[in-house]
C-alpha cells in the first residue's frame, strides 16, 4: 500500500489548521504477514505525527497496559496491525483538541487495506469512529463499550486510552474491573495459541 504513504489528498484541510500541518500517513501493517490483532484507532495525536509511529505517546503507554503486551510486542507489525480511521494527524479544534478523523481517508482506503491483509482473530475497535464504521452502530460510545460483552472475544469496544478518558474510566470502573481482565486474556490467547 505504497499509495497510502504518498497520499496528500487531505493537504488543503490540514494547511488550514492552526497547526498548518503537511499530511505524514503513518499506516502499520505488514500486508504479507498474518497479524494476530487488528487495533482499529481513529487518528494519529501531534506525538505520533512527529515520529512516524502509532500510539508512541502516553495513550500507547495506557493502550499497552490494557492490552498487557510490551512495546516489542506492541510494535510487531507482523502480530499486530493499526489501522486508524484515518492515517494521518488532523490538527487541533479551537479548544486545542484533536479534530476528527477526516471521512475521506476511511471512504478511500480502509475497505481496501482490510480486504488486502489476512483475517485476524482478534480487533480492537478505539472510539466512537472505529466502532461506528465496523460495527455499523450510531449508539454513544459509554453504550458500545459496555456492551463488549456482544462482541467479545473476538472484538473488543474501547474508548480512546488518552489522558482525556480518565474522568470517564473513573466513573466507568466496571471497564477496568470486567471489561479489562477479559481483553488481557483475549490477546494472549490471539497471540500465543495456535
Ligand atoms: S488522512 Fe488519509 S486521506 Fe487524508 S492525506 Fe492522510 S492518508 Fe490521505
Amino acid at each position: 500500500m505504497a499509495g497510502i504513504r504518498a497520499c496528500t489528498l487531505c493537504a488543503p484541510r490540514f494547511a488550514a489548521t492552526a497547526s498548518a500541518h503537511r499530511p505524514r500517513p503513518v499506516p502499520w501493517f505488514a500486508p504479507d504477514a498474518a497479524a494476530r490483532i487488528l487495533i482499529a484507532g481513529q487518528a494519529p495525536g501531534m506525538q505520533v505525527h512527529q515520529k512516524g509511529r502509532p500510539f508512541d505517546d502516553p495513550s500507547g503507554v495506557r493502550l499497552r497496559d490494557w492490552m498487557g503486551v510490551d512495546a516489542a510486542t506492541f510494535w510487531d507489525r507482523t502480530r499486530i496491525a493499526v489501522l486508524p480511521m484515518a492515517f494521518c494527524f488532523p490538527g487541533y479544534d479551537a479548544q486545542g483538541a484533536d479534530l476528527p478523523p477526516p471521512p475521506i481517508c476511511a471512504a478511500t482506503w480502509r475497505a481496501r487495506v482490510l480486504a488486502a491483509l489476512p483475517p485476524v482473530r482478534l480487533t480492537l475497535l478505539i472510539g466512537a469512529y472505529a466502532q461506528r464504521w465496523h460495527l455499523n452502530t450510531r449508539a454513544p460510545l459509554t453504550a458500545t463499550v459496555a456492551g463488549w460483552r456482544a462482541h467479545a472475544p473476538a472484538i473488543f469496544p474501547l474508548p480512546h486510552p488518552s489522558w482525556r478518558n480518565t474522568a470517564w474510566l473513573t466513573r466507568n470502573p466496571w471497564f477496568a474491573a470486567e471489561t479489562l481482565p477479559a481483553l488481557r486474556q483475549a490477546v494472549r490467547e490471539a497471540l500465543h495459541d495456535g
